[in-house]
């Protein structure tokens, strides 16, 4: 089915798909906020924005990952527009093997270097901070970092504010109970800020736009908070990640495929990383491996 393109308020529409995306019209042509999963993502905004007569001067990516930047070098090429991402992000946009090479912590054998881990490579040619006006144009970045390194919010003038992935859906939250996180405490802070920021209208990236986010932000926090008692309850005596995983699998009837493994296993350290720097775990390294253990169950 092809993309369509709705209006949201003013000059601010959206293209619903698995990964929604922004577009802000004014004057100077189209910008885009995120560019869909892949190339094909791509080709159908050229062509909805083409049947409009309007022109991609910019994409903003939220984030570097593969479902949110798989459009920008198909639209690069064909429109010559500027791409603007945060520092961090623009490492990863500029060097998709980042992403596969950092979940996997190692080199990344083939297997890992696919389409929803690694996109095509973009030129970025804005660097941007990751609050504030963004450049020569009215919108604004609201720093959301967590579910990656220097994610970024972009709220348009017509009060609407695209959230990347620093919300997922009840549906998702439901299906797969991990979302994914590379900083824990940060997430749990850009969730605070959600809770203060003002928008007439929120686009989360993989959910239905909405006036309200105050049930997702709490169904978002439940689930990190029940996450973390289930890690603790594994952790009572010293358990290594593999267990941990294992623990995780059975509790929310996971199945791991080559990309959910990595996802999770990755977002698994990062709760194992949160939790010890909050001192609830201790980290013990043994003959041949690390172990997890819930510090209260050390000291009785
Ligand atoms: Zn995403």
């Amino acid at each position: 089915m092809g993309l369509e393109l709705q209006k949201i308020s003013g000059n601010t529409y959206i293209i619903s798909a698995p990964t929604n995306i922004g577009v802000y019209v004014n004057n100077q042509g189209v910008i885009l906020i995120d560019s869909g999963n892949d190339k094909e993502a791509g080709r159908q905004i050229i062509k909805l924005l083409k049947e409009k007569g309007w022109e991609i001067k910019m994409i903003i990516n939220t984030h570097s990952n593969a479902d949110h930047i798989g459009g920008n070098n198909y639209i690069q090429r064909r429109s010559n527009c500027r791409i603007a991402a945060t520092q961090l992000e623009a490492a990863f946009i500029q060097n998709p093997i980042f992403e596969p090479a950092f979940l996997w912590g190692g080199f990344p054998c083939s297997t890992f270097t696919n389409k929803f881990l690694m996109a095509t490579p973009a030129k970025i040619t804005d660097i941007i901070p990751s609050s504030g006006k963004i450049l020569d144009t009215d919108l604004e970045a609201i720093p959301l970092p967590g579910h990656f390194f220097e994610m970024i919010g972009v709220k348009t003038p017509d009060n609407v504010l695209f959230l990347g992935d620093a919300l997922f859906p009840e549906r998702i939250i439901h299906k797969y109970h991990f979302c994914f996180f590379y900083d824990l405490a940060s997430q749990l802070q850009t969730l605070e800020r959600l809770e203060a920021l003002e928008a007439e209208v929120f686009v989360p990236s993989h959910g239905i736009m909405t006036k309200d986010i105050k049930n997702l932000i709490t169904l978002n926090r439940d689930k990190i908070k029940e996450i973390i008692s289930v890690i603790l309850s594994l952790c009572a005596k010293p358990t290594t990640l593999h267990l941990i995983l294992e623990g995780l699998s059975k509790k929310y009837n996971l199945t791991f495929d080559a990309n959910q493994y990595l996802l999770i296993s990755s977002t698994v350290k990062s709760y194992l990383a949160y939790l010890y720097e909050k001192g609830e775990l201790e980290m013990f390294f043994s003959a041949s491996n690390i172990t997890w253990q819930k510090r209260s169950n050390i000291k009785g």
